[in-house]
């Protein structure tokens, strides 16, 4: 068996353009990939294109050799892009393992711990407050409406949320929303940002619903502490930071009672290991559109071995979904699954074979490979257009 071809497709997410690859083999099986960048994303699709001469040609069951192989020629430029493109292609060939053998990838992987998964609805107010007229949303513009959608969070079943911060009409300006690390200090309007959505949000949801804050990599050192301590009082499953240094941190751990989750950036077991080694965070999450699922589910079992949870950061596209889903299905450290509850009205129609979300559960699905192939005809109605 061979591989005779890699495609990619650039499709309206409709916050960000969802990246698919497409792998054809010489005896009609295909397998599909997610490799979602939001912002450099042609730099991904490109490299997608030039790995392709590489691959092709090559046996499509070898997915580990395949990986390294790619991993030594991208040596000197570790993760990054040249991972995500990689990680794309890698998703597509397990999927093609897993049709041609007949049976689903976490079977694979040594076959399920959990039949169902525990979500978190994402952006919890922050994709309705910046696009909900593209998403077809309510709005999102004062804290009477984080109400409201509290409210639909609750009806939905959903046991966890995560947020941003994000300009309201009643509470302080955030500042930039741009996540880069310019600047890094939390001005005393941030702090009451974070604190007047939060305060809002528990009042809404009540004391046992989990809620996260995503600050990304917005503050350094000292602003991440200023905002884990101010958000204790309201018990969050999670303050999300991102740093390349752990001993930093380490510090903001240390420094707070509210637990830190972390590694969206990070790659690979060299990018964790040291994170791990100084136990710098409650919670770890491995973005599998970016590692793969033969590097992400190595991260995964490293995390174990660190006894530490793993929360996969899972805000692309419904192939990505699936992947964390095989992925998670078999892993005993998995604690909850991101998930877009505010994905755009079309996400089904790109799938064959939609995935069931109920009561905030997703359910692992059954069939051979990932558990759904893409409509090419639907991705080419709705190109990303920027
Ligand atoms: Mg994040």
């Amino acid at each position: 068996m061979k591989i005779t071809g890699v495609k990619t497709f650039l499709a309206d997410g409709g916050v960000r353009p969802w990246t698919f690859v497409k792998v054809e083999t010489d005896d009609g099986v295909v397998g599909w990939g997610d490799c979602t960048e939001w912002d450099v994303y042609r730099g991904v699709t490109h490299l997608v294109d030039e790995f392709s001469e590489r691959v092709i040609g090559k046996d499509p069951m070898n997915s580990e050799k395949i990986w390294y192989d790619l991993m030594v020629d991208n040596v000197r430029h570790n993760g990054g892009l040249a991972w995500k493109a990689m990680a794309g292609i890698d998703n597509a060939l397990w999927d093609i393992k897993g049709k041609v053998l007949g049976v689903p990838v976490w079977q694979l992987l040594g076959g399920k711990l959990h039949d169902e998964l525990r979500l978190y609805w994402s952006h919890c107010g922050t994709f309705r407050n910046r696009w909900a007229k593209k998403l077809g949303t309510p709005p999102v513009q004062r804290t009477g409406d984080l109400k409201k959608l509290s409210e639909e969070v609750l009806a939905k079943g959903f046991t966890a949320i995560k947020t941003n911060l994000m300009p309201l009409k009643d509470l302080p300006s955030p500042g930039s929303v741009a996540s880069g690390r310019i600047g890094g200090h939390a001005s005393p309007d941030q702090i009451r940002n974070a604190v007047g959505l939060v305060e809002t949000f528990r009042a809404a949801l009540g004391p046992d619903v989990g809620i996260a804050v995503d600050i990304a990599l917005r503050f350094k050192l000292g602003g991440a502490i200023d905002i884990a301590r101010a958000l204790e009082p309201y018990n969050l499953m999670w303050l999300e930071t991102e740093t390349f240094d752990p001993g930093s941190l380490r510090t903001v751990r240390e420094s707070t009672r509210t637990r830190i989750c972390t590694g969206e950036s990070l790659y690979g077991l060299d990018g964790y290991r040291p994170f791990l080694e100084r136990y710098a965070q409650d919670v770890i999450m491995p973005d599998f559109a970016w590692n793969g699922i033969t590097m992400g589910r190595k991260i995964c079992d490293l995390a174990q071995a660190y006894d530490t949870f793993v929360a996969p950061h899972n805000c692309h596209s419904p192939i990505c979904t699936l992947v964390s889903a095989n992925v998670m299905a078999t892993c005993p450290n998995f604690m909850i699954l991101e998930f877009d509850q505010d994905d755009p009205p079309w996400r089904d129609d790109f799938l064959t074979h939609p995935f069931t979300v109920k009561n905030g559960y997703l359910k692992v699905p059954d069939r051979p490979g990932l558990g759904s192939d893409l409509v090419e005809r639907e991705l080419r109605k709705r190109p990303w257009n920027g």
